[in-house]
């Protein structure tokens, strides 16, 4: 983990109170290298860590902060200026507002087409429609009618017409005429950039004068991912861009780079298949993404809207009394299963997702504790001690398991109180202010 790595680098300069030439050089190597395993353009990392070099060199190191902090600070800020430093919004002004798609094919144009009709209709009380000018494909017309179909969208076609200037212009009018304020063109790419193409895009760009000029581009693509947004931008002057594909291993190191090379905002992200997997772009939250840190902030902002603030601090209090027992076990329990699915929050911890990669998590990983703490007695479950080996095979039959796995339990409790105890202690307090108390 990068903060780990700067942390143990910054620690000659305890004592120092400044950051100096020699100290951050070594530092400034792991920022680039994680750059780089980010997918990010050799040059683009060297100019960006001469600037953070710079901005860091001759700070000083409060001693509230450690320095690897500081300097992951100074490199997260940096990142995330880089990227456009706020959330660019989407232009909805125009009667309708028309919004075009561009980019290769495979990039995901029309499950992005979907996923933003969808977006507009149920989050922006829009009434947009689908326009299929992807006239190539007999199947990517029907394509969009499936999209379209899933999400109650209507979708203009014109399966005859080989002229895509035409259908989008007819597909305008027709909005016009039944009360459509928004209208989204998904249009035909190529396997790679071509001039034929580009020529299609440009005059149906001319003609339409969109609102919204969009650039979807694969986030695994890496490196070509920059030459492509450069050649569509060369043509389209497009107005931002759409990272798709982030949901698998990538860190989104191509996010960065195409910010710099065409200087365009990145207005969403495509997290997965559904419909429902886009997200608008933030970011502070790539920053963090790209440097290795886990989204560990969206992990806080979900424990902190699904934990209840009282029962962490009753459940502090009796922790600090000794008196924590099942009951209050099987409430966390349920809380943590609130915030959704194991899956989801593992891969949001910084590291856990490599490291867990080949673990098969359950999504009711917590039957059997459950089960077991139900087949307790009122007193066993709050004075756990009381549960000797004759308890425990009752326990076993009442929740259909075996009494090892009763023992497995009873000491997973064991060393949950005692790190719940610890946390309580200086150091801890952090942690328990995550888990809203
Ligand atoms: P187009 O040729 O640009 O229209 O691309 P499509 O929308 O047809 O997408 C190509 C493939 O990528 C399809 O199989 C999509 O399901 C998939 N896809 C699109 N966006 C995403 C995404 O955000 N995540 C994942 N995992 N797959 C995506
Ligand atoms: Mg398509």
């Amino acid at each position: 983990n990068l903060s780990d790595k700067l942390d143990k680098a910054f620690h000659i300069l305890k004592g120092h109170g400044k950051i100096t030439e020699v100290n951050v050089a070594d530092t400034l190597k792991e920022v680039r290298r994680a750059l780089l395993d980010a997918d990010v353009n050799f040059k683009i990392a060297k100019d960006f860590t001469a600037r953070v070099k710079e901005k860091a060199i001759g700070q000083d190191v409060l001693t509230t902060l450690q320095p690897g902090q500081l300097l992951v600070k100074l490199v997260k800020d940096e990142l995330t200026e880089l990227m456009g430093g706020d959330v660019a919004g989407i232009n909805l002004s125009g009667a309708p507002t028309v919004i075009l798609m561009s980019g290769l094919q495979g990039s995901g144009k029309t499950t992005f087409s979907g996923k933003l009709a969808n977006y507009l209709l149920t989050k922006k009380n829009k009434k947009p429609l689908l326009v299929a000018c992807d006239i190539y494909r007999p199947a990517a017309i029907q394509q969009l009618y499936v999209v379209g179909d899933s999400i109650g969208v209507e979708v203009y076609s014109e399966p005859e017409n080989k002229n895509p200037v035409e259908i989008a212009q007819n597909a305008i009018k027709h909005a016009k005429a039944n009360g459509f304020n928004v209208v989204i063109v998904d249009t035909a790419g190529r396997l790679a950039v071509d001039q034929e193409m580009m020529d299609e895009i440009s005059r149906v760009h001319k003609a339409i004068q969109p609102q919204e000029t969009l650039f979807v581009v694969d986030a695994m693509t890496g490196q070509d991912a920059v030459n492509t947004a450069k050649a569509f931008n060369d043509i389209l002057n497009f107005d931002g861009v759409i990272l798709t594909k982030l949901d698998g291993d990538t860190r989104g190191g191509a996010a960065l780079s195409i910010k710099s090379v065409v200087n365009k905002p990145i207005k969403f992200v495509g997290t997965g298949e559904k419909m429902e997997a886009i997200d608008v772009f933030y970011p502070v939250r790539m920053a963090e993404r790209i440097l290795g840190m886990g989204d560990v902030v969206s992990l806080v902002e979900r424990a902190q809207e699904q934990f209840d603030e009282d029962e962490a601090r009753k459940i502090q209090k009796k922790i600090a009394k000794n008196e924590f027992g099942f009951d209050d076990f099987l409430s966390q329990i349920q809380q943590v299963k609130k915030m959704g699915n194991m899956k989801d929050l593992v891969g949001m911890i910084p590291g856990a997702s490599k490291a867990m990669k080949n673990v098969e998590i359950e999504d009711d990983a917590f039957k059997h504790i459950e089960a077991i703490i139900h087949s307790m007695t009122p007193i066993e479950r709050s004075k756990p001690a009381i549960i000797d080996v004759k308890r425990k095979a009752r326990i076993a039959k009442g929740s259909g398991t075996k009494i090892e796995q009763v023992n497995q339990l009873m000491k997973q409790f064991e060393q949950m109180s005692k790190m719940m105890k610890m946390m309580q202690g200086p150091g801890g307090k952090n942690l328990m202010k995550m888990m809203g108390g």
